[in-house]
């Protein structure tokens, strides 16, 4: 979606300056966003004492400010009955206090001057904040909406960002203050004391800026008439000189000479303690500084300096949050765009005009670019929160739009994703037919709400390719998808990121099955080994997963089983991370055992295979269960009717359902039949060499029957019923009958004098004790079953059991209501 800047500030006061210095002072940019259309420095001045001061040396502009304003010596407090001094107190000896009054203007513009153009926008009101996954939305009053990893709420005391996080409004304190500003031409003569007056509700104080300016300021407790001139500041100079008559006239001259325009009234109010402990200072990568969080009187001369020091301390935790990610990603891959780089795109951040986020619900279901758009969304998120999960989603989802896909569609967003003039750019745009071109703007849904960004993370590049290849392959432009795909692995190769590694290993997947589609797949083997080395040498586990099961899928392509087992026996074997590639493993492993003869492994990984493989893939568990039902019949077993009545799989599987009914019989002409009518799907399927082992097992099953039909037969009937067309079925008869006793798969014997098989008599069965075991057996399953059918019943399920309880609290508490009631108008009838 829209570019993410790494940081907003909201409101251009002095902890928002001071947090955007400080982040620039420690090399990231920021963006200050103020609602006033110049910096606001309502207020004329104020005191700030030695914290302040450290802290605005710590941004670096403490000793301009020096400069500018007198350092105050000590505080003197007035009487309010003689006018004289009551009380001396000297800074210095109380503790060296560096105190200063400093005009606010001279303070913002301090601070302002240092940061870099453009940090500070001007006119930019932040109306209201909205999540976007791991990013927040700042929207402002013009319809702009900024983009950011981390959001910083200086806006003071009616902070839109300390609503949001859920602070309730600063707490009024009942009583206001009215400040003045005086400059005279020549030195005001005041000193570098600052002076207090204290009556009942009333408090004056005035001190000096430089040598030729004054502040003061009055608060007091107003009655109902004083609150409305909060709105009409004309009479603000009588009204104080009628409240402050005790004064000294030299203090009482000060405010006569303060100008109609040097009068500010203010409401104070202040947040309780409480609501700080109890609140959400911040939530997530949003947080308040300054009077946003902890508006407070001005009494104790400390807003502005709580506020300063939060700038300097928030700016070095953000700071170091920012800068920890590039310097590892730096070490890992040196062509990614560090984050500093990363900080350097925001200075060119173009804002456009938005809907507003409640007109922003079209009717229009949103279009497929929109869906890709959101699907960068998360891979940006998932990326510098380097969470895999996520970008698993990616993967997820994008599968899920596949079909959607189209020229048009890809090209609107590789110009969304990537630098047009990028080599990446004319690349991936070279691989898409030219002939969409004219309808390349088209994005109904989101055209209007398009930021033009350009991302070049790593993961977006690699889904770029991903998407690309996928189209092509979809076109069946498999050439070009060959060269697609090799140019992703390439690229690659270069990355070490666990967040690529999930795209990586759907690149790799498609970069076999480009190569399968041509027939060329043995030229990438190499490829296949050396990306396996790799993704080993990583720890990429996943990468491991895929790149295994496409080298064993690669080497039973072309046969090679010997060398697959070799492979698969020395790759490094793990806890499986992905469902569908241990599913691959285990049939491939099933087919390689197949072929190893090693039957009864053969059988469990591939109707594991097939059990674990999910019912969408259709494909791949009717390749699974053919393997399985060969295997089944090599090992002498007749698969049920319902294995070949599986939803979806009677038509495919047909072929091996003949077959089976051909080996369950032992007619070997039928069998033979079936091989042939089939043959082309048994080719298909690369079945066609076990079928032929199969021979074996019809020509025993045959035998079988042979055997319990006749008690005598002569060899030459046996060769005849077994259809064996050799050019001595006689003697072929005779040794397969020896070889059938010799397994024990008849009970017989061989005459050779007479050319005989004399099958043994089977006795009575009810002599042995067959029956009784049989018996047996169907008695427990019997018991069991009852003994379940008791255990049930006697252990209802909870749902059950609550809903009766429920249902039993309501009655009883209906006939309390009623006994109460009842009681109730008893008490009613005493009287
Ligand atoms: C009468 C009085 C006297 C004081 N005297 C002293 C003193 O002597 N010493 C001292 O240390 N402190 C003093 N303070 C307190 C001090 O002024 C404040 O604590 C300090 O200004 C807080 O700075 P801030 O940056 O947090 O907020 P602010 O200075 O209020 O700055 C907030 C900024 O955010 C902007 N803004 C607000 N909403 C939005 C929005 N939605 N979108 C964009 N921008 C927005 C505003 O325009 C403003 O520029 C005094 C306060 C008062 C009222």
């Amino acid at each position: 979606m829209d570019k993410a800047v790494d940081v907003v500030i909201v409101g251009a006061g002095i902890a928002g300056l001071t947090t955007s210095l400080g982040l620039y002072r420690l090399g990231v940019e920021s963006i200050v966003l103020e609602s006033w259309d110049s910096l606001r420095s309502t207020g004329f001045a104020l005191t700030l004492w030695t914290n302040a001061w450290k802290a605005l040396d710590a941004v670096g502009v403490g000793d301009s400010l020096r400069q500018q304003h007198f350092q105050i010596q000590g505080a003197v407090v007035v009487s309010s009955t003689s006018g004289l001094a009551t009380s001396e107190t000297s800074f210095h000896e109380k503790g060296n206090h560096e105190v200063r009054c400093v005009k606010r203007k001279k303070l913002l513009e301090a601070l302002a001057k240092e940061l870099p153009t453009g940090t500070i926008r001007l006119s930019s009101k932040v109306v209201c904040i909205e999540e976007s996954g791991f990013f927040k939305l700042v929207h402002l009053s013009d319809g702009t909406i900024l983009k950011t990893k981390v959001l910083i709420g200086c806006d003071g005391v009616n902070s839109v960002v300390a609503k949001w996080l859920g602070f309730k409004k600063p707490t009024f304190t009942g009583r206001y203050a009215i400040v003045g500003f005086t400059e005279s031409k020549d030195s005001h003569g005041y000193g570098t004391k600052s002076i207090q007056f204290f009556e009942s509700g009333v408090r004056f104080g005035c001190r000096p800026c430089d040598d030729k300016t004054l502040y003061w300021y009055y608060t007091w407790v107003p009655s109902s008439q004083d609150k409305e001139l909060q709105h009409n500041p004309a009479p603000l100079k009588q009204f104080v000189l009628s409240k402050v008559e005790k004064l000294p006239a030299q203090l009482r001259a000060i405010i006569e000479s303060t100008e109609p325009d040097g009068f500010m009234s203010y409401r104070l109010a202040y947040r309780r303690p409480w609501e700080l402990l109890w609140g959400n200072i911040n939530k997530s990568n949003v947080c308040v500084a300054g009077d946003a969080f902890h508006p407070m009187t001005p009494d104790i001369g400390q807003g502005g300096g709580a506020a300063l020091e939060d700038g300097v301390v928030l700016a070095r935790y953000v700071a170091e949050a920012l800068l920890k990610e590039p310097s590892e990603e730096a070490k890992e891959e040196a062509t990614s765009p560090t984050l500093s780089s990363f900080f350097n795109m925001t200075q060119d951040v173009e804002m456009k005009e938005l809907p507003a986020p409640s007109n922003s619900a079209s009717s229009s279901p949103p279009s497929t670019l929109h869906h890709l758009k959101e699907i960068a969304a998360l891979i940006e998120t998932g990326a510098y929160a380097r969470e895999v999960r996520r970008i698993m989603r990616v993967v997820r989802l994008t599968m899920a739009l596949r079909r959607k896909l189209n020229a048009t569609v890809l090209a609107s967003f590789l110009n969304f994703a990537l630098t047009p003039g990028s080599e990446l750019h004319g690349r991936l745009f070279s691989y898409l037919p030219k002939e969409d071109e004219h309808d390349m703007d088209v994005d109904t849904a989101t055209s209007g709400t398009q930021i033009v960004a350009k991302h070049s993370l790593p993961e977006l590049e690699i889904y770029c390719y991903l998407l690309v290849l996928i189209f092509l392959i979809d076109q069946k432009r498999y050439n070009e998808a060959k060269a697609c795909a090799s140019a992703s692995i390439t690229r690659l190769k270069n990355l070490n990121r666990r967040t690529v590694d999930v795209l990586a290993s759907r690149l790799y997947f498609y970069y076999s099955l480009s190569y399968e589609l041509t027939g060329d797949l043995a030229e990438i083997r190499g490829n296949l080994l050396s990306l396996h080395r790799i993704a080993t040498l990583r720890r990429d586990e996943l990468g491991q997963e895929t790149l295994l099961n496409l080298l064993l899928r690669n080497y039973l392509h072309y046969n090679l089983y010997d060398q697959a087992e070799k492979l698969r026996s020395k790759a490094p074997r793990f806890e499986a991370h992905s469902n569908q590639q241990f599913c691959r493993y285990l049939f491939y492993l099933g087919k390689i055992r197949t072929i190893q003869l090693e039957y009864t492994d053969a059988k469990e990984s591939l109707l594991q295979a097939a059990r674990k493989a999910p019912v969408a893939a259709l494909g791949f568990r009717v390749q699974c269960n053919k393997w399985a039902i060969i295997v089944r019949l090599l090992l002498g077993e007749i698969p049920e009717r319902t294995v070949f009545m599986q939803k979806g799989m009677e038509n495919a599987l047909r072929p091996y359902f003949e077959l089976t009914n051909a080996v369950r019989i032992g007619d070997l002409e039928l069998f033979r039949n079936v091989a042939e009518k089939f043959s082309d799907t048994f080719n298909s399927d690369r079945t066609h060499n076990l079928i032929v082992r199969l021979r074996h097992n019809v020509i025993r099953t045959g035998l079988r029957n042979i055997s319990i039909s006749y008690s005598r037969v002569s060899l030459v009937d046996v060769a005849k019923k077994l259809r064996l067309d050799s050019a001595n079925p006689v003697a072929d008869a005779e040794s397969i009958v020896s070889k059938a006793i010799r397994d024990g798969a008849i009970d017989a014997t061989i005459d050779h004098a007479n050319g005989w098989m004399v099958s043994k008599e089977t006795g009575d069965i009810y002599s042995t004790n067959e029956p009784q075991f049989a018996f047996n057996s169907r008695i427990a399953f019997c018991l069991n079953m009852h003994n379940e059918a008791v255990r049930a019943l006697r252990f209802p399920p909870n749902s059950h059991k609550e809903k009766e309880c429920a249902e039993k609290r309501r009655e009883r508490q209906q006939q309390e209501q009623e006994l109460a009631k009842h009681i109730a108008e008893e008490d009613d009838d005493e009287f």
